[in-house]
């Protein structure tokens, strides 16, 4: 059943998956399939990380101590992901760094998107508008950033930060950490005693 979510994300992915492997030709490393998404992350001083190079560094975001760093990745479509620069990191759930927690729960919340707008563009199809029906399927996920900003922002909230995909990315990386810790925790006990 999980392959109906790839078949209601395809539009979207097609573009997702072309972005993600012209990222990696440039600028890219790490070309894999983790888990339910193509990925690959960029390289230490490539351009887009790079506030040296001309007109580098638009992947780097000021932290809270105003130090310029790389953003942690970024999903383009439901199964589509780029990273910024990473050390060690690894195909393990039990492993994966927060930035991958955070970028793999933007890939369920973009299935659901999918799952919507396959469905509008269906009807669309059905009463003879197929090129509109594929541009709102193909759009499913964009969407959901934009309304996600979009309504943070007229809420009073910042765009990025204060969108409910986003508070619910942030949310399910420390349960999901959380709960990862407490588990090597109780291994580390048991293994100890
Ligand atoms: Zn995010």
């Amino acid at each position: 059943m999980r392959a109906a979510l790839y078949l209601t994300s395809l539009s979207a992915d097609l573009l997702g998956w072309l972005a993600v492997l012209i990222i990696w030709a440039l600028w890219g490393e790490g070309l894999r399939w983790e888990h339910d998404a193509l990925v690959c992350q960029l390289k230490r001083a490539s351009w887009p990380v790079s506030k040296d190079k001309w007109l580098g560094g638009w992947y780097l975001r000021r932290d809270q101590s105003g130090n310029l760093k790389p953003w942690g990745g970024t999903t383009l479509s439901p199964h589509a992901i780029f990273y910024g620069p990473h050390r060690d990191m690894v195909n393990l759930v039990e492993e994966w760094s927060p930035s991958q927690h955070h970028e793999h729960t933007h890939t369920k919340q973009g299935e659901v998107w999918q799952v919507a707008s396959f469905v509008v563009g269906v009807v669309f199809v059905l009463h003879g508008h197929p090129i509109t029906g594929a541009i709102v399927w193909t759009l499913g996920y964009t969407c959901m950033g934009a309304s996600g900003w979009t309504s943070a922002w007229l809420r009073g909230l910042p765009a990025y930060r204060g969108s409910v995909h986003e508070e619910h990315a942030y949310l399910v990386t420390e349960r999901e950490l959380g709960i990862l810790a407490a588990a090597r925790r109780l291994r580390e006990r048991e293994g100890g005693s």
